[in-house]
């Protein structure tokens, strides 16, 4: 209980004096700024664990975004006519642009949004499996930046694309139905581990190398056969896909968490599943381009690689997007150069960044610092040390996404990834800066990122949709 006058001095305190009001910045909770919109927020994110349940691999995303591409009008680039308005094109299966032009010509540039839909994973070596006594074990690379030990003792689920001998396509799924197994790194029981266990360096937990799944454990009951294991497994994969050893090499397979995405938390606020990163932002740039009422044109672009420094030919480094809008132009015989479209044009790099966790706090520079729960992040700058090796988006356009976002009441914040030398991280925003177009990183913060069990808010998920949406729409 408290005093009359004590209360009185509270409430002087809560309240903002005039000059506060007037002159600090003031970042509000986004569940508060859209309390009407919380059960709207719910529905779409049920929607969005849907999508990310079912769709993991770089291909299956191209795959259900191509899907979904034709399902609201769009074409493929080899169906397009000079007068198509939505077009979309597909590169080694792994990637996918998608323009709709609305009433504009490329010359004006276009609105763009980029996500990348590679996610850390286990990739299979191209001979992937070998014996040890007693079990058949799953030889394996890691993908992508990851602390090895948050993968011990993960459900792993095996997913990818294998090229037969006649190099026909056979597509594996393993562990994602509730009656299919898993594959599992299994770490040290806590009793075997004294008395280094306490002095174990993080690193030392599970070496690289070691990060090999259980993969089976029943010999094969063949007297002539020597190695019973190996040939069990691929027993099981022979009668199921039709696959022997060799074609292991003309493969892209990998293991997955298999966690389904689960709610967190009492009030089911947040969303806990592997590789928001960057799936939330791929769905959701792909989610406001069918919704954005414009005439502006527009597109969403996924790539792949960026969890690798994007190298390769389906990464944010290859021709394609050049490629794709070069074609686009002569088809529409049109008379700019690819190059001067993108010049001209506008974009968000989609992406997640570092919401403060308050136990970790000290990582953080905590007057600026984006917190979950408190919209979607606009990021001028990454980078490590001294801004190295990042794109820092211009003042003037970071006054125009001001301008956007506060006009469509869109919860935003803006702080920094982490401390000022702690660490660091990079997008594609640089790499489609070198078109000289006006382009910034945005997307919801989200905690232990790269780890099987990710977290990001409901409310910045549905805020990230509202930016991306906006920026579509806005004048
Ligand atoms: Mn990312
Ligand atoms: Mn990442």
């Amino acid at each position: 209980m408290v005093f009359a006058s004590e209360k009185d001095a509270n409430k002087d305190k809560d309240e903002k004096s005039k000059i506060e009001k007037e002159l600090f910045s003031d970042r509000k909770n986004a569940w508060e700024m859209l309390g009407e919109e919380r059960k709207t927020a719910f529905r779409f994110c049920d929607d969005y664990k849907e999508f990310i349940d079912k769709n993991k691999t770089e291909r299956e995303i191209t795959a259900w975004a191509e899907r979904l591409a034709k399902k609201n009008g769009y074409v493929s680039f080899e169906e397009a006519t000079p007068t198509s308005k939505k077009i979309y094109s597909t590169n080694h299966g792994k990637n996918i642009v998608l323009v709709d032009l609305g009433n504009g010509k490329l010359s004006d540039g276009l609105r763009i949004i980029g996500a990348h839909i590679d996610s850390l994973r286990l990739d299979l070596k191209l001979n992937p499996v070998y014996e040890s006594d007693p079990f058949l074990m799953i030889n394996l690379h890691y993908y992508g930046g990851i602390k090895k030990f948050q993968w011990l003792n993960v459900p792993l689920a095996m997913h990818g694309v294998v090229f037969n001998k006649k190099g026909e396509k056979v597509n594996i799924e393993i562990g994602e139905k509730d009656d299919e197994p898993v594959f599992v790194i299994s770490d040290l029981a806590i009793h075997l581990e004294e008395p280094e266990f306490k002095e174990k360096p993080t690193k030392d937990i599970i070496k690289g190398e070691d990060l090999d799944a259980i993969g089976g454990s029943i010999p094969l009951d063949d007297k002539k056969v020597k190695e019973k294991l190996k040939a069990a497994f691929l027993k099981a994969i022979n009668d199921k896909y039709k696959l022997v050893e060799e074609d292991f090499v003309s493969a892209e397979v990998s293991l997955y968490p298999a966690t389904k995405a689960r709610d967190v938390g009492i009030d089911s606020g947040i969303i806990g599943a592997p590789a928001h990163d960057d799936r939330v932002c791929a769905y959701l740039s792909i989610q406001s381009i069918m919704e954005a009422k414009s005439t502006h044109p527009k597109m969403v672009l996924f790539v792949d690689k960026e969890e690798t420094g994007s190298v390769g030919n389906t990464s944010m480094d290859s021709m394609f997007l050049e490629n794709f809008i070069e074609k686009l132009v002569k088809l529409r015989k049109e008379t700019h150069l690819a190059k001067e479209v993108l010049a001209k044009s506008k974009a968000i790099s989609a992406d997640v960044t570092h919401g403060l966790d308050p136990k970790f706090a000290d990582k953080m520079d905590l007057s600026n610092v984006n917190k979950v729960g408190y919209g979607t992040v606009v990021e001028k700058y990454g980078g490590g040390g001294g801004k190295y090796y990042t794109n820092d988006a211009n003042a003037e356009y970071l006054s125009w996404i001001r301008r956007v976002f506060d006009e469509a009441n869109i919860p935003w914040q803006h702080g920094e990834a982490s401390k000022v030398d702690q660490g660091g991280g990079g997008t594609i925003s640089y790499m489609l800066a070198k078109y000289n177009m006006d382009i910034i990183d945005i997307g919801p913060p989200v905690l232990a990122m790269h780890s099987p069990f990710e977290l990001t808010s409901k409310i910045d998920v549905y805020a990230t949709f509202k930016a991306y949406k906006a920026f579509y729409e806005y004048k």
